[in-house]
């Protein structure tokens, strides 16, 4: 599983925009870490590198829960403020999910109940400026 390390957030982006070629086409991106870990910078550079958004008009979906970008080609969700899976039910998850769409989510691997069971899971962790970023594919 391929791994990378990143130094600025400049850096992540760019490695966003890289990671969006070999991505699936379509399907569930979970973006893996701790707050400031990168998710939403990472996010950035895959929108960009799809081509649905620049990366300064990605923003991050904390009290939105979803933001969707290039006319439905990605969506940008964050579970953080939801504490139990019942309560995504009111966001048509399953709806998105069967879209022809990546959708990035961050927060996701705690309902993992909810979740499709091929994805493409994403790990950042480090400190500083640096970031370890590691792609797992479950399929
Ligand atoms: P998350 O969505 O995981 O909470 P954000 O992407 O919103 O994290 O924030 C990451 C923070 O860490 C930003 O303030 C960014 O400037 C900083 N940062 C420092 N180094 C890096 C790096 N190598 N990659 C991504 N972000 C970095
Ligand atoms: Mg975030």
């Amino acid at each position: 599983m391929p791994r990378y390390r990143t130094s600025s957030e400049a850096e992540t982006i760019a490695l966003g925009e890289r990671l969006a070629r070999e991505l699936p086409p379509r399907g569930v991106v979970l973006l893996i870490g701790n707050l400031g870990a990168g998710k939403t910078t990472l996010a950035k550079g895959i929108a960009a590198g799809l081509g649905a958004a620049s990366p300064d008009d990605v923003s991050s979906p904390t009290f939105t829960l979803i933001h969707e970008y290039g006319g439905g080609r990605v969506y940008h969700i964050d579970l953080y403020r939801l504490e139990e899976a019942k309560e995504t039910a009111a966001l048509g998850l399953d709806e998105i999910f069967d879209r022809d769409a990546v959708v990035l989510i961050e927060w996701g691997e705690r309902f993992p109940e909810i979740l499709p069971r091929e994805r493409t899971e994403i790990r950042l962790t480090g400190g500083e400026d640096e970031r370890e970023i590691e792609v797992t594919a479950l399929r």
